[in-house]
């Protein structure tokens, strides 16, 4: 592939003259997901126009971090940008050379805020991938009602079909660094837009970079938490029995998709469904089950 315009990222930093956190914001990792640029645009605006004062600190919004794949409105273009964010000795394929580019504005982060949405309908949440403090604050900030943990966990258990490296908060924890990724619905649900912009206002208010969000938007409820047990990696050709939603409860011994050679895959417990993704190709995560822990 030719150097081009899809070999660059867009930055744009906002840093007060008082110092303070460093908050990273990344969109787009998956270019067919388009709430968090629509919504980064908003809040540059708002910024630019002093409607949003800094008080201390700065902010670094990625908007774009898979060019080609945004304009194409694919998820990926080689391989999925989340699974490459780490130091490659010589990065060959596409986004290969993206994470070479996006892991030094990681590095020099405090906090970072990644944000996706997702295929399946269904409502918003945040993924803490670590149970410290600081993670869980950072995350319960964000005005969502749902979290989800132990995604970690469940794909190094020894049974886990597929491997999960490679992630942007991922990498930023090994740095010493807090961050989370919040999905903010259906990839293409106008709400997400919604959802992202306060996410990202929440998380400047938490970090004192900006004023004290007035209370009528602030959550009121502390949010359900989902504890994710077991991942489903699609082996061979198959479907789902409905369409499926996010969260969506499933009772023990209930099937939730057929293979091609008529075998099923069923609940283990009564649990909830996660991320149940109808367009994945085959070896790809198909979906996951949680159980609720709060
Ligand atoms: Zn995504």
């Amino acid at each position: 592939m030719k150097p081009s315009f899809y070999h660059m990222h867009e930055v744009h930093t906002f840093s007060s003259l008082k110092n303070g956190p460093n908050l990273l914001v990344f969109s787009a990792i998956h270019g067919n997901e388009i709430c968090g640029p629509a919504a980064i645009q908003k809040i540059i605006f708002r910024l630019k126009k002093g409607l949003i004062p800094l008080d201390k600190g700065s902010v670094t919004f990625v908007p774009i971090c898979n060019p080609l794949a945004y304009k194409k409105g694919k998820r990926y273009i080689e391989k999925n940008l989340n699974r490459v964010i780490a130091q490659q000795p010589i990065p060959k394929l596409y986004e290969e050379k993206l994470a070479s580019h996006l892991i030094p504005w990681i590095d020099t982060c405090d906090y970072l805020l990644d944000i996706h949405s997702y295929e399946a309908e269904g409502p918003a949440f945040v993924f803490q991938d670590t149970v410290d403090k600081k993670t869980k604050a950072f995350a319960q900030c964000l005005g969502s009602h749902t979290i989800v943990t132990g995604w970690l966990e469940m794909y190094t258990a020894p049974n886990a079909a597929v491997i999960n490296e490679g992630d942007t908060v991922s990498y930023a924890h090994s740095q010493g660094k807090t961050g989370v990724v919040i999905e903010c619905g259906q990839h293409n649900d106008p709400n997400a837009i919604l959802i992202a912009e306060k996410a990202i206002l929440s998380a400047m208010s938490f970090l004192g970079l900006t004023a004290p969000i007035k209370k009528k938007t602030k959550m009121t409820s502390t949010p359900l938490t989902v504890k994710g047990y077991k991942v489903f990696s699609k082996h061979q050709k198959g479907r789902f029995v409905k369409k499926w939603k996010h969260l969506d409860p499933i009772k023990k011994g209930e099937v939730i998709a057929i293979y091609h050679d008529g075998t099923q895959e069923t609940a283990d417990h009564d649990a909830f469904i996660m991320l149940p993704n109808s367009k994945v190709s085959l070896g790809e995560e198909w979906f996951y089950l949680g159980k609720r822990t709060s």
